[in-house]
């Protein structure tokens, strides 16, 4: 390849520092031309003043061609993941031969530098606030949305740039569902509730799941906090660098499994976070790649069982060279409210 086309905006942030909707990216060797359009000119120049660019109207193909021929390249990888079926179909009527890339900016992305794991424990931090705070106050009554939108709000107030993503608020059986969207059912005594949350600060994202108990939780909950607690700390017992990503999975799911809820932990370990919520490396079953020093994964095993309820805890930890370092501060251990 002469060239690689970025579309993908967190590669195209990383890269070049542009943090706007709408930034494209083609570098070769020695060369990098940033596209953008009419709204973003200013905020590119500041952000990026280092790179050449072209602002485009609405012919974004256009642009990149006129980029192409600057830099003398007709054989161009792009971002297959970055880009869809008709902006394809637009990008190779432009003459210019493309060839599929996958993961290639992420991968410089696994290693966070100094600056990047200042960002995600200040993004950590807001949720550590957010949480003591709104759980502190739970009341009967109070419904999943209204508890997720105090959650969203204090985050806020505590100087988060907005949400990582939806907040999940999840009361008594509804918990069951490891992705539950807030409704309108009220909290009762008794029942555990399971938060997933996380701020946003400087394009990075902080991702944390609690499952407390508001009154006395049933006997059989608080068991499996217990076992979703011992394969968390298994799981981050297995993490450090040049773990194989397969074994930390199997390490907390062994746990889960031991305890006879195999079934019940229907999702894999944990993802990388930093630009994205979700980002590689992954921690799934069979995972083959190892850990290097400096990324950050979550580690959030779960279980789920219909019509009773669930339970999730999830950290993000930083990869050290002997193991791993947790960044909230939240207790992970059962607080009953
Ligand atoms: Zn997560
Ligand atoms: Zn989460």
């Amino acid at each position: 390849m002469d060239a690689l086309l970025l579309t993908r905006r967190p590669n195209v942030r990383y890269l070049s520092g542009f943090s706007g909707s709408n930034g494209q990216l083609v570098v070769s060797a020695d060369r990098a031309i940033f596209l953008t359009d009419g709204r973003y000119t200013e905020q590119s120049r500041r952000e990026a003043p280092d790179l050449e660019r072209i602002t485009y109207g609405s012919d974004l193909p256009k642009a990149f061609a006129e980029a192409c021929r600057a830099l003398g390249a007709s054989r161009v990888g792009f971002e297959a993941e970055g880009m869809t079926y008709h902006q394809y179909t637009r990008f190779a009527a432009t003459g210019v031969e493309l060839v599929p890339t996958t993961g290639e900016a992420e991968a410089l992305r696994w290693v966070k530098e100094a600056e990047e794991h200042a960002l995600i424990r200040a993004a950590q931090s807001v949720t550590d606030a957010a949480f003591e705070r709104v759980a502190g106050k739970l009341v009967e009554g109070a419904t999943e949305k209204e508890v997720a939108f105090e959650l969203e709000a204090a985050m806020r107030r505590e100087g988060a740039d907005g949400v990582a993503f939806e907040t999940i608020v999840a009361f008594g059986e509804n918990a069951a569902e490891p992705h539950h969207s807030p409704t309108d059912r009220p909290l009762g005594r008794g029942e555990m509730v399971k938060m997933d949350l996380g701020g946003l600060v400087g394009g990075y994202h902080a991702d944390m799941t609690r499952t407390v108990a508001f009154g006395d939780p049933p006997a059989r909950l608080r068991h499996v906090h217990e076992v979703v607690l011992a394969a968390q700390q298994a799981g981050i017992d297995a993490v450090k660098a040049e773990a194989v990503a397969g074994a930390c999975d199997e390490a907390a799911r062994a746990v889960i499994r031991d305890a006879g809820f195999g079934e019940a932990f229907t999702h894999s370990l944990g993802h990388g976070v930093g630009l994205e919520i979700h980002e590689p490396p992954w921690l799934r079953i069979g995972g083959e790649h190892v850990l290097p020093e400096g990324t950050v994964v979550t580690v959030e095993p779960g279980i789920y069982l219909d019509g009773v309820g669930g339970v999730r805890i999830e950290d993000m930890v930083e990869v050290t060279a002997d193991g791993c370092r947790l960044i909230a501060t939240s207790p992970r251990e059962l607080v009953v409210l």
